[in-house]
């Protein structure tokens, strides 16, 4: 049987959305099942504003059920004590069914949050590729045999922590999800999966194709729902041996508490950032820099954790720059997210709409320059167009706060001194950028960073063999790569006494 023709126009994609049937029931145990309160919220499409969906609303008495199952798979050893390659294998399947099933993916992150289509497809393949890098990791990781004397045998084996709650925001849906899910699940964990509220359907169906792949019953489970119900409950659960979490730094800070309060589970924070992109005068190409500099920021709508949100610039190259990063705005403007031409698309939803306007009008008050953009665009659905301000000083809202929208700050500095100094005035410490031919330069600064990825000469390059986290409140986890794998296993130190 041939395959359908994959969507490759804005009425492709729109005949796709036409014909999906959603899953909007909670995924425990084996089976879909609506809350046990029955309780439902809405999930509405930004970019227009029509409901998708009455999703399942978890509370407390559905976390225990899940974690009541997960706990009994992870104690039966169907999933935790089998063989690494035969979790590999089951991994491998359902990365080959997410492909099977991307554009349906991609299609319901964009419709639950608003991206765009395109971007949403390379989120796909970077989702798929984590599960497939993790699964492939998992059965060439060897344990140790320590160097002690010849009066024992020391092994330090790796074992599985048990049961790993993951709690995921909306802007990256399932890609975020894969970061987390992959390495515990590969390393034997039971999952219990809270996708945000303003994007459940992605993990939904994942949870649909998991069970075809063949992930054993209470292995994976997904609960949608909202953060201080269902969230909680599983932050302050003393069966949860682990969370792994990526969201704000305010909820992080929270998660804190809620670990100290319960069990000191094991807490993986990967938070928010305000990273800074240093452009220096001997850059050679200022064209393609502002260019990389605009989508650092405008991307995603500017709804990026690492987004290159604040913008420091050599002052000997600043007018002329800046007025070249206009021009790379200029032509980034929101589009309808199922166009696959769109390099922006709609706000999330009201509240982070109301609050980006509000850091601008904010930024206007402070005395900042507006240079372009500030204004939602009128008629339906939540759209802002690339705002730039410049004149910024660090002591603006704008210029210290994550505003997770299509807003970046200009600073100027004089000397390499002062931008290491601007670039670490911040509490957060996710990533950060640098530009310039200066090999002495690029290594200096680059050492002085206080951030978890430095991107010279380019923004936001990697692929799974790099870990991906930050430092200073924008958390202590790493997602991807093999030290992935390390975070949700624990060594057991086994020391064999021999007779000598
Ligand atoms: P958020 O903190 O509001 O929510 C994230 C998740 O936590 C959601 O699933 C939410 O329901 C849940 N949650 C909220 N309150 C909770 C509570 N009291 N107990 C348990 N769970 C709770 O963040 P958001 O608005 O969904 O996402 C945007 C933030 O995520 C930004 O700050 C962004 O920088 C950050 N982020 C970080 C990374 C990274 O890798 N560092 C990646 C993507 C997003």
């Amino acid at each position: 049987m041939s395959r359908p023709e994959p969507p490759k126009t804005l009425a492709d994609w729109q005949a796709l959305a036409a014909g999906l049937t959603l899953e909007s029931r909670a995924f425990i145990d084996d089976t879909f099942v609506e809350a046990a309160s029955g309780e439902t919220f809405e999930t509405l499409n930004p970019a227009t504003g029509e409901r998708l969906a009455r999703v399942a609303s978890c509370d407390s008495p559905d976390a225990e059920l899940a974690i009541g199952h997960a706990r009994a798979a992870f104690d039966g050893g169907v999933w935790s004590r089998l063989a690494p390659g035969r979790r590999k294998k089951v991994l491998l399947r359902l990365a080959d069914l997410m492909e099977a099933n991307k554009h349906e993916l991609a299609l319901l992150d964009t419709l639950d949050m608003g991206k765009p289509v395109n971007s949403s497809l390379g989120d796909m393949a970077g989702a798929i590729g984590c599960i497939r890098y993790q699964a492939e990791c998992i059965d060439k990781l060897y344990g140790e045999v320590a160097p002690t004397g010849e009066e024992a045998l020391a092994l330090v084996l790796r074992e599985p922590l048990g049961v790993v709650a993951s709690i995921v925001p909306w802007n990256f849906p399932l890609m975020m999800t894969a970061w987390k899910i992959a390495p515990a699940l590969a390393a034997g964990n039971s999952v219990i999966l809270k996708p945000s509220e303003k994007s459940p359907l992605s993990a939904l169906r994942l949870a649909q194709l998991a069970r075809e792949a063949g992930i054993p019953r209470g292995v994976f489970q997904v609960l949608p729902g909202f953060g201080h119900t269902v969230g909680k409950a599983l932050a302050l659960s003393m069966q949860v041996d682990c969370l792994s979490f990526t969201g704000s730094t305010a909820t992080g800070k929270q998660l804190m508490q809620y670990a100290g309060q319960s069990n000191l589970k094991r807490l993986y924070l990967e938070c928010g950032g305000k990273s800074p992109n240093l452009v220096f005068a001997d850059c050679k190409d200022l064209d393609r820099v502002a260019q990389h500099a605009a989508a650092a920021i405008f991307h995603n709508q500017g709804e990026v954790c690492i987004a290159g949100s604040r913008l420091l610039v050599e002052n000997s190259i600043r007018e002329v720059f800046v007025e070249k990063v206009l021009a790379a705005a200029e032509a980034m403007q929101p589009g309808d997210p199922l166009d696959p031409q769109s390099f922006m698309g709609a706000i999330v939803d009201a509240t982070q709409h109301r609050r980006i306007l509000d850091y601008i009008r904010q930024g206007v008050e402070e005395g900042a320059r507006l240079r372009c953009g500030g204004e939602a665009l009128e008629g339906q659905g939540l759209f802002i167009p690339p705002t730039v301000f410049d004149d910024v000083t660090p002591a603006m809202a704008i210029g210290r706060e994550e505003v997770f929208g299509p807003v970046l700050a200009v600073f100027g500095f004089d000397s390499e001194e002062e931008a290491i100094a601007m670039a670490n005035d911040s509490d957060y410490g996710l990533a950060a950028g640098l530009w310039s031919q200066d090999i002495d330069r690029i290594m200096r600064v680059t050492r002085r960073l206080a951030s978890g990825q430095v991107f010279v000469n380019n923004w936001a390059g990697g692929d799974q063999t790099m870990p991906f986290g930050g430092v200073k409140q924008s958390g202590n986890g790493r997602d991807k790569s093999h030290h992935s794998l390390e975070e949700y296993s624990d060594l057991k130190s086994v020391w064999m006494s021999l007779a000598t």
